[in-house]
């Protein structure tokens, strides 16, 4: 039976800032897996984790199909390439990087011990006026950490990975930090995990990894968990700030939940964007729908897992993607994780 109204989560900022300051670049997830372990484990019958690293936290129901929830873990990263011989080190970028926020950044090197390291590049007092009009060529910044090559080399490996330092700060009614791309997505599936109410349905939650590098995490957990049912759970763009026409917008920060109907991987069948809007009706959560004419998420390996799933996604409308200083609202955080939940307890009836 669907419950009326469901009262929205309050905020958790402690897990919250926990999930945005735990380092996971792609292919190395395994900080931010212990965090995800640790607060999943109490909600699950099972947890289990393949060899890609995802994360499956199993809670069976009344016989009901297996809905399989996807939040990506890993976040932008770098790899570490080669050491020179004055300490400065080179790195091969894990993801989409604007190449803007490549240059004037603190980062942690994940060598031995956790390095504060500055992306260095040159200052614009000595740059020529067609370097000025330039963006940063891959070979124009390098990381610093402050201590020469023989010191650097006992700490950093090849291979080793980096990520971008940055706290998580509250800004008027919203907040900030890096990595919300997709610790707000991994905090709206726990604490729909903590809120769900009683499901006839199997419920996988599963923290993947390496999506920003191409989904490959979820494709492997989705082909091991064969879902019938599907839903991504991770940040969209909400370009609506100064100088975004109407239809730019894509979503609106504050807007509510936003339930995707397109990006560039997948097309959301009409049933699945039809019972997530009839069940954030009934409850009275707010939403919204997005279409992201660019950039794909998970969504696209659940709905294509072996015979195919019926799979859709609730997304976190999100200022500034892939930058440092990436901005949501907490109501939207809410708001997403009791339409998750809400999902969750009602999916019996997309295949009966
Ligand atoms: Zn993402």
């Amino acid at each position: 039976m669907d419950r009326a109204v469901t009262e929205m989560p309050e905020l958790d900022l402690d897990l919250l800032t926990r999930l945005c300051e735990t380092p996971g670049a792609p292919g190395r997830e395994e900080r931010i897996r212990e965090v995800v372990t640790a607060e999943l484990a109490p909600h699950a019958d099972e947890i289990t984790v393949d060899p890609l690293g995802n994360v499956a936290a199993i809670r069976r129901g009344g016989g009901g199909p297996r809905v399989m929830l996807a939040a990506h873990m890993d976040e932008l990263g770098f790899m570490v390439t080669h050491i020179d011989d004055d300490g400065y080190i080179r790195v091969v970028p894990l993801g989409g990087f604007d190449p803007k926020t490549k240059v004037a950044q603190r980062v942690i090197v994940h060598g031995r011990d956790d390095l504060l390291g500055v992306m260095g590049a040159k200052p614009i007092h000595i740059m020529t006026p067609e370097e000025r009009k330039k963006l940063p060529a891959p070979d124009d910044h390098y990381i610093d950490v402050g201590l020469p090559a023989d010191e650097v080399r006992e700490l950093v490996r090849k291979g080793d990975p980096v990520t971008r330092e940055r706290t998580l700060a509250r800004l008027g009614h919203l907040i900030t930090c890096k990595s919300l791309d997709n610790r707000a997505g991994l905090y709206v599936m726990i604490q729909a995990m903590r809120h769900l109410g009683d499901h006839e349905c199997e419920v996988v939650a599963v923290a993947t990894t390496q999506e920003e590098v191409g989904l490959r995490g979820a494709r492997v957990a989705a082909q091991r968990i064969r879902p019938d049912i599907g839903l991504a759970i991770d940040i969209t763009l909400a370009n609506d700030g100064p100088g975004a026409k109407p239809h730019e917008k894509v979503t609106t920060v504050g807007g509510g939940a936003a339930i995707k109907a397109y990006d560039s991987g997948v097309i959301v069948p009409r049933a699945i964007i039809e019972h997530l809007e009839q069940v954030a009706d009934q409850r009275e959560i707010p939403h919204q729908v997005e279409i992201m004419s660019r950039g794909g998420t998970d969504t696209r390996e659940l709905q294509l897992a072996g015979d195919g799933a019926l799979a859709g996604c609730v997304s976190i409308p999100t200022r500034y993607v892939h930058q440092v200083v990436e901005t949501c609202d907490p109501a939207d955080l809410a708001a997403s994780a009791a339409l998750v939940a809400g999902f969750c307890e009602t999916a019996q009836a997309l295949v009966a």
